[in-house]
C-alpha cells in the first residue's frame, strides 16, 4: 500500500537522450534525494547514458553512486572545506573531482594533498561559493592536476556572465568550464567559445513532467458527521463528509512547505487558496480525490494522512490509487516503478 512513483520508462529515457545530445558535455547530478528517483536508480541510469563524468551535492554522496554501479569520474560539487574530514579522504581518491573555492583552501589542498584532482569555482552573480581567478598565482595551483573553472550561475544563467567570468579564468590558467544552468542554446554558444561542460540535474531527471508521476493508494474510508471528533487530535468534523485514509506522510516528504520565490504567479495563486484554508484552521493536501484536492484533516502522519473530503458518499474505496502531487527534490517514494 505504498506511495509509489511510476517512471514512463521510455518517455524518460528518451528525454535523457534528446538533452544529451543537445548538450555535447552534459555531466548528470546525482544528488539529494535523487530527485525523487533515488541515487542508486540516477547512478544506473547515468552509465546507461554512457557519460564519462556525474556530479555529486557532498562528498557523503560519492559512496552512494559508486554502490549504484557508477565506476567513472565524479565531481564533489559543494567546495570543500578544511573541516570536512569525509570529502577530504576522498582528496586522494583518483576517480573524484574536488571543488576548491576559496584561495586558502586552494593553497591547503596542494599543499597537503597534490595528487588531488581539482575545479576552482568563480564567484557569480549568486554569491554562494567563489573566487575572483584574479587573485589566485601559478603558485598557488602547486601540483595538483586543474580540472577547470567551475561557472554555478542563478537559475536563470546568462550567457554574458558566464562568458565573462570563464574568460576571466581562462586567461588566468587555460582549462576547461564546467557550468550549471545555461539554456541549451546558450550553451552551444558557450561551447564554441570554450572547452565547456555544463553540470544538469533537474532538466535532465525531471525536464519532461509526463514521463513520471506519484500516486498514493486509499487505505481506509470512514464517514464522519458533522461535530464529530476525529484524528490524534481530536478536531472537530467541519461538516458531515468522509475521512479518507491515505498512504503518504512525513517519511516521505508529503506536503513539504518551503519558500518560493515570489516572482511566480502560479505560487501566489496557491498561497491565496492557502489563506482561505488557513483560516478555517486546514490545510489543503496534495492528494487528489473525487478530481479535486482536499484539505489534510489533520498534521500528515508518518507514513499516512488523514484527509477530509464533504459529503454523504463515499469518495473512494479502500485500494484505490490517487494522484498526488510532490516536490520531487523532496519526497521519498516506498517504491519506484517502470512502466
Ligand atoms: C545542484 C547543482 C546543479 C544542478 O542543479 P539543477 O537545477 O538540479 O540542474 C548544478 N550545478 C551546481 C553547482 C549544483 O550545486
Amino acid at each position: 500500500m505504498p506511495l509509489t512513483l511510476t517512471i514512463n520508462t521510455d518517455a524518460w529515457r528518451s528525454h535523457q537522450r534528446s538533452l544529451l545530445a543537445d548538450v555535447p558535455g552534459l555531466v548528470p547530478v546525482l544528488k539529494g534525494n535523487g530527485y525523487g528517483f533515488g541515487l542508486d536508480l540516477l547512478a544506473r541510469e547515468a552509465t546507461a547514458l554512457g557519460v564519462g563524468s556525474i556530479s555529486v551535492g557532498i562528498a557523503q554522496e560519492v559512496a552512494a553512486v559508486r554502490a549504484g554501479g557508477w565506476t567513472g569520474d565524479v565531481v564533489v560539487l559543494n567546495p570543500w572545506r578544511p573541516f570536512d574530514d569525509a570529502a577530504t579522504a576522498l582528496l586522494d581518491d583518483p576517480g573524484v573531482i574536488a571543488t576548491i573555492s576559496r584561495a586558502d583552501d586552494l593553497r591547503a589542498v596542494a599543499a597537503e594533498h597534490p595528487t588531488a584532482r581539482v575545479i576552482v569555482e568563480i564567484e557569480t552573480a549568486m554569491h554562494r561559493h567563489g573566487l575572483d581567478p584574479r587573485n589566485l598565482t601559478a603558485e598557488d595551483f602547486g601540483e595538483l592536476t586543474f580540472e577547470g573553472w567551475a561557472v554555478h550561475l542563478p537559475s536563470s544563467g546568462l550567457l554574458v556572465e558566464a562568458r565573462r567570468l570563464a574568460a576571466t579564468g581562462v586567461s588566468v590558467r587555460p582549462a576547461p568550464v564546467w557550468v550549471s544552468h545555461l539554456s541549451v542554446a546558450d550553451y552551444a554558444q558557450f561551447a564554441r567559445e570554450f572547452d565547456a561542460r555544463m553540470r544538469v540535474g533537474t532538466r535532465l531527471w525531471l525536464g519532461d513532467k509526463a514521463a513520471y508521476h506519484t500516486t498514493a493508494t486509499v487505505l481506509d474510508v470512514h464517514p464522519v458527521k458533522r461535530g464529530q471528533e476525529l484524528g490524534y487530535h481530536s478536531v472537530k468534523a467541519p461538516k458531515e463528509g468522509h475521512l479518507v485514509i491515505v498512504s503518504g506522510g512525513t517519511a516521505h516528504g508529503v506536503a513539504m512547505a518551503a519558500p518560493t520565490p515570489q516572482r511566480s504567479l502560479r505560487q501566489r495563486g496557491v498561497t491565496a487558496a492557502q489563506g482561505v484554508l488557513d483560516a478555517l484552521g486546514r490545510s489543503l493536501s496534495p492528494f487528489t480525490i473525487g478530481g479535486r484536492k482536499r484539505a489534510f484533516a489533520e498534521p500528515p502522519h508518518m507514513h499516512s494522512s488523514m484527509v477530509f473530503v464533504p459529503g454523504a458518499t463515499p469518495p473512494a474505496q479502500v485500494g484505490d490509487v490517487v494522484p498526488v502531487t510532490t516536490r520531487m527534490t523532496t519526497v521519498t517514494p516506498d517504491e519506484v516503478r517502470f512502466s
